[in-house]
């Protein structure tokens, strides 16, 4: 079905009751967007270039040796900026987790798709990457159109052989560069160079990645936005009048008519209904019905319509960045008390994601009084208690730390060992028990707040504080 039908007024009608790939039949309708052009269509190639610069070169930057972005969810292992992650770290996972979707609601309450039409991975790989080679080798929509007619001759063999074959080239490259943030580059390199019998799960997994990705820009395109993506699906509920989105300023724009040698034919309204916005689209909807769910906010309808405006004399902006409330109210977009406070709260979540990632200690220790057993006095003065901790090692390197009592004074003892330093592996956790002496004379009360430190020994520098209850009836 060609996109002529979508401009059907009887079909148009039914909008909202199909999605914009599926025929009346319930066929698969491919949708063949024409090239953008314009303002913001350059700025997001831009920005896109950026982020697939970002992507394909991080996994090539070690710092220390080690990535500094890596995601290994196979050995629990996460690298982020360099920081290193373990699974005790669960907490610090969790709420950022947890803050990650409270910013993504948030910011899509205010800034509606922001984050679909301009940074999304599937936006910037299908629009700037594989949308560009489809233009490249097969022409703009209406060249598109002519070779998906006409039968499979010679150039339309070529011409679908070469696309691809260069999709699946880089549908490959896409997925080796993900191998690399799953388990590092040297062992994405050795995948490459070594049999595949020595590396099954990692050739497996590369072949598995780079196959669903070519599946997925080659096939699913738009789908994965419109039925696929759980953000996507959400859209109805985390948007409302006041989120600013692309909008098409029916105020402005009704009625709509066509132009007649240069005028329009009898209508008022600034859009002379030339589809081009239809055509562009690249999920295939007429936004001037309205914000629908289809739309990922890609901008490039606004880039056709100012282009059209433009020609015809008319102010740009017919489709703009705008709320729904603006253009009802027919006033300019600006950003409401709640979006100021939200935009508040969402930078305060990020700094304490911030915090949470930067200020974390190179250990974790938990320090806990070994229930059962009561305080002991010594002929020297000092009362005891008997404690267990754990401590974690959460960093590349080994680690020889010790344990010191600093408020009040106290000297630590531990059991069944002759040092009172601890030797911890990268991402070791080792348990121990030992004993805390204490000056009768320090004791305040039943119950003395403990301060410990633990310290590098080599160093001497402080890698943790952590506080702990010491009892006495002395
Ligand atoms: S591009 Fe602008 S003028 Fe043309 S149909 Fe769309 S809204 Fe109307
Ligand atoms: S309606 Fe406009 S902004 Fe939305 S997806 Fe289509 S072209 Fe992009």
């Amino acid at each position: 079905m060609s996109n002529k039908i979508l401009t059907d007024i009887e079909y148009e009608e039914l909008y909202r009751d199909h999605v914009s790939f599926v025929d009346k039949e319930g066929k698969r309708v491919w949708i063949h967007p024409k090239k953008p052009k314009g303002r913001f269509y350059k700025y997001r190639t831009w920005v896109s270039w950026f982020l697939l610069a970002v992507f394909f070169s991080m996994p090539f930057i070690y710092v220390d040796g080690h990535p500094f972005m890596m995601f290994n969810v196979f050995e629990r292992t996460f690298i982020i900026f360099g920081q290193v992650f373990f699974p005790q770290d669960f907490i610090i996972f969790g709420l950022t987790m947890l803050a990650f979707f409270v910013f993504v609601i948030l910011f899509t309450v205010i800034y509606g798709r922001i984050w679909c039409g301009w940074v999304c991975p599937q936006t910037v790989f299908m629009e700037m990457v594989f949308r560009k080679i489809e233009y490249w080798i097969e022409g703009d929509r209406n060249q598109q159109l002519k070779l998906e007619k006409q039968p499979w001759n010679k150039e339309k063999i070529l011409k679908k052989v070469a696309k691809h074959g260069i999709f699946m080239l880089i549908a490959l490259l896409i997925g080796h560069t993900f191998m690399a943030y799953l388990i590092g580059l040297k062992e994405t390199i050795k995948i490459v160079t070594q049999p595949p019998t020595e590396h099954w799960a990692g050739f497996l997994g590369v072949v598995g990645f780079s196959g669903l990705f070519y599946f997925v820009f080659s096939y699913i395109r738009e789908q994965a936005c419109i039925l696929i993506c759980p953000y996507g699906r959400l859209q109805g509920v985390l948007v409302d009048n006041d989120t600013m989105t692309v909008a098409y300023d029916y105020k402005r724009g009704e009625p709509r008519g066509k132009l007649k040698k240069g005028k329009q034919n009898g209508a008022q309204g600034d859009c002379v209904d030339c589809t081009l916005c239809v055509q562009v689209c690249p999920t295939g909807i007429d936004i001037r019905n309205g914000t629908q769910m289809e739309c990922v906010g890609c901008t490039a309808c606004i880039d056709a319509c100012d282009a059209v405006m433009e020609k015809v004399g008319k102010p740009k902006g017919l489709i703009r960045y705008a709320s729904i409330r603006s253009i009802e109210e027919g006033v300019p977009f600006h950003l409401t008390k709640r979006a100021w406070a939200y935009s508040a709260v969402l930078l305060v979540l990020l700094g304490i994601i911030g915090a949470l990632v930067f200020g974390r200690s190179t250990t974790e220790t938990i320090v806990l009084r070994t229930p059962g057993q009561l305080a002991q006095l010594h002929e020297d003065g000092t009362v005891s208690n008997l404690f267990n901790a754990s401590i974690v090692n959460k960093s590349f390197d080994t680690l020889r730390v010790q344990l010191e009592v600093v408020e009040p004074r106290g000297r630590v003892e531990l059991v069944g060992e002759k040092s009172t330093t601890m030797v911890l592996k990268p991402a070791e956790k080792r348990e121990m028990v030992f004993f805390v002496y204490l000056d009768k004379n320090s004791i305040k009360g039943r119950k003395t707040s403990l301060k410990f430190k633990v310290r590098d020994a080599d160093s001497g520098e402080t890698l943790e504080t952590v506080k702990a209850s010491f009892f006495s009836n002395y």
